[in-house]
C-alpha cells in the first residue's frame, strides 16, 4: 500500500509526484505508468524529438536518479485496469493489486484513431508516445510523401517537420480552416500560408474515405468525391480520448473526462484526476467544464493536488498557456480564445511577428502571439485581469501591452 498512488507517468503525473515532494509530504509514493520509459516530455514528439535534434535523454522530465533520490517508486510498464474505491485499490493488467491513501488519475488519453477501412495498417501512424515517434523515424528514409490526418498544432507541427525533411505533405483539414478548434480565422489562414509557402499541400474541407492499401501497408488516401492522394505515411492528427473507462467504471462522474471540482476532486472519495483527462471548470473559458490538453495544466493541476494532499489546499485558477513550434515560428498563447466576439491584429502578418488578441464583451481574453514574446510575457496581465483597453491601443505595436492592463 502506498499514501499516494498516482496513474500515468506523463507530464501531470510525474509532476504530482515532484510537487509532492517539494511540498514536503513524507509518505511513501508510487508513479504507475503504462508506457515503460522514465516519465518524458510529450510536445517534442512532434517537433525536436521527431526532427532528431534532441535525443531521448534530452527530453526526459527528471534524470533516472532523481526518482530513486525522492524515493518515487516507479512502476513502469504497469497499466491500471480497474480501480476498487472502497477498498482503496488499483488493480493492473497483469493482475498486482496496489493499495492506496490518495489516489492521483493522470492518464492523459489516447489518440483518436480514424474509423474508416486502412486506418490500421503499416505506415498509419499516430503521434502520441516515444514508441510512435520512434516508429515514425524508423520509416523515414522511406518515406518519399506523406498525407496528414488533421490540422491542429500537432498534425501541423509533424507536417513542418516532415516538409524539413524534404518529404512531399498534404494536410488534410475537414473543416474550413487549420486550428479551426483553437484559434481565431487570421491564425489559421498565416499559417495556411506558410506551411503552403513550405511546399505543403494544404486541403481544406477534406474528407477522408478510407486509407488505400499495397503489400499490407498503406499506400494513399483515398478522399471523398474518389481522389486518392499517395502516401508512403499517414499521419493521424485528430485529438484524443481521454483514458477514464477504470476511473468511469468505479463510479466516478464524467464522460469526456473525469469530472473534478476546484481541488481536483472527483466524486470518489481519496480520487484526485488531473492533466488532459480531468474534465474542470475553468474561469477562463467563461466557467464552461472543458478538459486543457497542455503542460501548462498538467503542471499547475498537479500543484494543485499536492497542495490539497499536504493540507494546504488552493483551488485551481491558472491563466492558460501554451505554445507551438513551426518551422522557425514560434507561437505562444496565454488565455482561451474560444466564446471570442472580436479579434485585434497587433503588428503586420506578412513580417511574421505579430500577436492576435482576443476578446470578449470588450475585455482581453487571450492572444496568440507569433515571433512575439514581449507581447505573450506582457499580455498575460491583461488576460488575467481581464482588462479592457482601447482596442485602438491595442493593435499600435508602438503602445507596450503592458501600459494597457487594468
Ligand atoms: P500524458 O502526458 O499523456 O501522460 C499520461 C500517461 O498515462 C501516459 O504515459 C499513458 O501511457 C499513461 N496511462 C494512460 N492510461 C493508463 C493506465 N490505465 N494505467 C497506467 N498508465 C496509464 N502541450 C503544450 O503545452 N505545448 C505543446 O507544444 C504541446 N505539444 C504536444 C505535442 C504532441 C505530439 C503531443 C502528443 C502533446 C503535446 N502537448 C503540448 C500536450 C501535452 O503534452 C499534454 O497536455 C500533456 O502531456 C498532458 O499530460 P498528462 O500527464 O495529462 O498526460
Amino acid at each position: 500500500r502506498f499514501d499516494v498512488a498516482i496513474v500515468g507517468a506523463g507530464h501531470a503525473g510525474a509532476q504530482a509526484a515532484v510537487a509532492l515532494r517539494q511540498a514536503r509530504f513524507a509518505g511513501s509514493i508510487a508513479l504507475i505508468g503504462a508506457e515503460p520509459d522514465l516519465p518524458y516530455e510529450r510536445p517534442p514528439l512532434s517537433k525536436e524529438y521527431l526532427s532528431g535534434e534532441k535525443p531521448f535523454e534530452r527530453i526526459l522530465l527528471r534524470p533516472a536518479a532523481f526518482w530513486q533520490e525522492r524515493d518515487v517508486a516507479l512502476r513502469l510498464g504497469e497499466r491500471v485496469v480497474g480501480v476498487d474505491a472502497g477498498a482503496h485499490e488499483v488493480t493492473t493488467e497483469a493482475g498486482a493489486r496496489i493499495g492506496y491513501g490518495q489516489l492521483v488519475w493522470a492518464t492523459g488519453g489516447s489518440p483518436r484513431r480514424l474509423v474508416c477501412s486502412g486506418h490500421d495498417l503499416a505506415g498509419v501512424h499516430t503521434v502520441r508516445t516515444r514508441a510512435d515517434a520512434d516508429r515514425m523515424v524508423a520509416e523515414l528514409p522511406q518515406v518519399t510523401r506523406a498525407v496528414v490526418i488533421g490540422g491542429g498544432y500537432v498534425g501541423l507541427e509533424a507536417a513542418a517537420v516532415l516538409a524539413k525533411a524534404g518529404k512531399q505533405v498534404t494536410v488534410l483539414e475537414a473543416q474550413d480552416r487549420v486550428l479551426a478548434r483553437v484559434a481565431g480565422a487570421p491564425l489559421s489562414r498565416f499559417y495556411e500560408a506558410e506551411h503552403r509557402a513550405h511546399g505543403v499541400d494544404i486541403r481544406l474541407g477534406a474528407t477522408v474515405e478510407c486509407i488505400e492499401e499495397r503489400d499490407g501497408r498503406a499506400s494513399g488516401v483515398r478522399l471523398a468525391g474518389g481522389e486518392v492522394l499517395p502516401a508512403d505515411m499517414v499521419v493521424v492528427g485528430i485529438g484524443i480520448v481521454p483514458a477514464v473507462e477504470p476511473l468511469l467504471a468505479a463510479g466516478a462522474e464524467g464522460g469526456n473526462g473525469v469530472a473534478v471540482d476546484a481541488f481536483c476532486r472527483t466524486s470518489l472519495p481519496d480520487v484526485f484526476a488531473i492533466g488532459d483527462c480531468a474534465l474542470h471548470e475553468n474561469r477562463f473559458a467563461a466557467g464552461a467544464a472543458i478538459r486543457l490538453e497542455s503542460v501548462q495544466n498538467a503542471n499547475d493541476q498537479a500543484a494543485v493536488v499536492a497542495r490539497a494532499i499536504t493540507g494546504a489546499p488552493a483551488p485551481y485558477d491558472a491563466v492558460p498557456w501554451f505554445w507551438s513550434n513551426q518551422y522557425d515560428l514560434q507561437l505562444k498563447t496565454v488565455g482561451l480564445s474560444i466564446g471570442h466576439d472580436a479579434i485585434v491584429t497587433r503588428g503586420d502578418p506578412p513580417t511574421r511577428s505579430f500577436s492576435l488578441i482576443y476578446l470578449r464583451g470588450g475585455r482581453v481574453i487571450a492572444l496568440d502571439c507569433v515571433n512575439a514574446t514581449r507581447d505573450y510575457v506582457q499580455g498575460r496581465a491583461l488576460v488575467a485581469a481581464g482588462s479592457a483597453p482601447d482596442p485602438a491601443r491595442l493593435a499600435d505595436p508602438a503602445v507596450p501591452l503592458k501600459e494597457l492592463a487594468a
